[in-house]
């Protein structure tokens, strides 16, 4: 059972393989186990803050809503709690437990985006794309893909998926999912189509955030969940620490604590979510970035 520390490329892994070992990620072991539904959210960044979202939309709505996965807490951990009518399971998954899947199947299973990340531990983009398509190779029946839109990897991906795909967009109107009328968000799920409140009611900062809350919404709407329970959520959800987090107001400077932005694309977005002149301060590991996207925007 490998952990997402380990690549797939380690000298012990590739040992095992060439001994016909089995080699399986701990999400598939307790998928396995599982007796709840499970939905599944991947991409390069929003992970945390969408899995957060769609657990306390949950939450909200009376379920025993269980998060786990990449989040912190280990799916083995939870999944004896996974139990009940009205129990599920929210898993944040990054690319390295997807590496090791086998039979894992969400119900619901969502990328948010795919961008240049982790190049030190992929042979290349490519191959960091193709570990995040995974999440939803083994979905069959009445389950459903939620994607991004506006993400032309992620798009042209979602034309090919066999199972119902329900798309986010901030630039187009869709046949099926959720976009922009004005200042609205409208979601439109099979026949139904509904405005889902104001995008300025929704708490946390930014487009990308926007785009987050559009996921969520799509998630827990497919199953059932009363819009009101989706739009209290939205409307009180603070984020997490370290997004794009509200330090404190001093000498007429905010300050902001966004050190979860470890790539580019999340770096981008920060710097897009003021109107206010910013002092930025940055550092931290180089993953085979390239810095070309963010040069006039800093
Ligand atoms: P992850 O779990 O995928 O790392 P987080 O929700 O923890 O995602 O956010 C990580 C960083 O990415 C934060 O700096 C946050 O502001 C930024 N971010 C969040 N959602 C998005 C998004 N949809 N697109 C780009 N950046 C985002």
């Amino acid at each position: 059972i490998l952990s997402p520390g380990v690549p797939m490329e380690a000298p012990i892994v590739k040992l095992a393989r060439e001994k016909g070992i089995k080699i399986l990620a701990e999400i598939e072991i307790a998928f396995d186990q599982c007796e709840a539904p499970v939905l599944a959210i991947t991409g390069t960044n929003g992970k945390t803050t969408t899995t957060t979202l769609v657990g306390e939309i949950f939450k909200r709505a009376g379920w025993n809503s269980l998060v786990a996965g990449n989040i912190g807490i280990a799916f083995s951990e939870i999944v004896d709690q996974a139990k009940g009518e009205k129990a599920v399971v929210v898993l944040e998954v990054s690319s390295f437990q997807l590496d090791a899947i086998d039979t894992f199947r969400p119900k619901v299973s969502a990328i948010l985006n795919i961008t240049p990340d982790h190049l030190d531990r992929y042979k290349n983009y490519e191959a960091y794309i193709q570990s995040k398509f995974r999440i939803f190779e083994n979905q069959k029946g009445h389950d459903v893909f939620v994607y991004n839109h506006d993400d032309e990897t992620v798009r042209n991906v979602a034309e090919t998926v066999s199972v119902r795909t329900l798309g986010f967009s901030l630039k187009e109107e869709l046949k099926q999912g959720a976009y922009l009328q004005g200042e609205d968000i409208v979601l439109r799920i099979g026949r139904e189509k509904e405005v889902l409140m104001n995008r300025a009611e929704i708490g946390i900062l930014g487009p990308h955030n926007l785009m987050n809350a559009m996921a969520a919404a799509l998630m827990t709407r497919t199953l059932g969940i009363e819009f009101e329970a989706i739009r209290e959520t939205l409307r009180t959800f603070q984020g997490v620490e370290h997004r794009i987090e509200f330090v404190r107001e001093l000498n007429g400077v905010k300050y902001y604590n966004d050190s979860k932005a470890t790539n580019v694309d999340s770096v981008y977005y920060a710097l897009g979510s003021f109107a206010e002149p910013i002092v930025l301060i940055a550092g931290g590991k180089d993953k085979g970035n390239d810095y070309a996207k963010i040069k006039d925007l800093v």
